[in-house]
């Protein structure tokens, strides 16, 4: 029996208990905090596995203090990640006008980075999606770019792949979900589980893989086979 290989292309690999690293499933795991980052970095390392790092907007509102903003993106310049993520704008944890401005300037000077690496982004946006899209439209952003946990709307999604990106699918079901996995072609879809926060493990990234093969009515080692190939290009690796 052939065995294939399945990527779960967002998870944090540092805080899911009891990880047993498997052949069959490649994980790719991402930082969101300085602390985060460097956990990250050591761990990816260690079991030799794809890894992205970045500052998330819900890891930079209310007290915490940025004044050591340059020195972790220098971390992340020297650390080379495979993508800068996760990174975006969080509406939903954002209290005041601070907070959104805080967001903002991070969310800039990771894009600042990634275009200076040149390397694909990984997107966090909770119902900021439309101000996210915006900031790649003025920006003329040319990377590659990836749509984490998405939650946008079906034009929204047209909109990432048609320019040739991403959009990511958990394993969680919903009408909107639905009819984004209907109308995107399979070559913009990768699968995650972004355990431990989504669902537990990152095996679970089947579920995944299930979910839009039921959708498209197609069986799920094609799903795996094109989502796992989407992802070693997005990556790199
Ligand atoms: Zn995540």
């Amino acid at each position: 029996m052939v065995m294939l290989t399945l990527v779960d292309s967002h998870c944090h690999i540092f805080d899911v208990k009891g990880y047993v690293p498997s052949e069959e499933l490649v994980v790719v795991s991402s930082g969101y905090s300085h602390s985060t980052n460097v956990k990250n970095v050591e761990l990816a390392r260690r079991l030799d596995i794809p890894f992205s790092l970045g500052i998330a907007p819900q890891s930079v509102i209310g007290d915490h203090d940025l004044s050591a903003l340059d020195e972790w993106v220098g971390f992340i310049r020297k650390n080379r990640p495979n993508a800068i993520g996760e990174i975006g704008l969080d509406y939903h944890w954002a209290k005041c006008d601070e907070d959104i401005k805080k967001e903002e300037l991070v969310f800039r000077k990771m894009l600042d980075l990634a275009e200076e690496m040149k390397l694909p982004v990984v997107i966090h946006g909770r119902k900021a999606t439309s101000d996210i899209l915006d900031t790649f439209r003025m920006r003329n952003f040319e990377l590659p770019i990836m749509m984490h946990f998405f939650a946008g709307s079906v034009s929204e999604a047209k909109w990432v792949a048609e320019k040739g990106d991403f959009i990511s699918i958990p394993p969680l079901h919903s009408k909107e979900r639905r009819s984004v996995i209907k109308e995107i072609p399979l070559e913009n879809l990768l699968v995650e589980s972004d355990a431990p926060y989504v669902v537990r493990k990152p095996e679970q990234v089947k579920d995944a893989v299930s979910y839009i093969a039921e959708v498209k009515e197609l069986d799920f080692d094609t799903v795996a086979e094109q989502t796992t190939k989407n992802a070693h290009s997005f990556f790199k690796f």
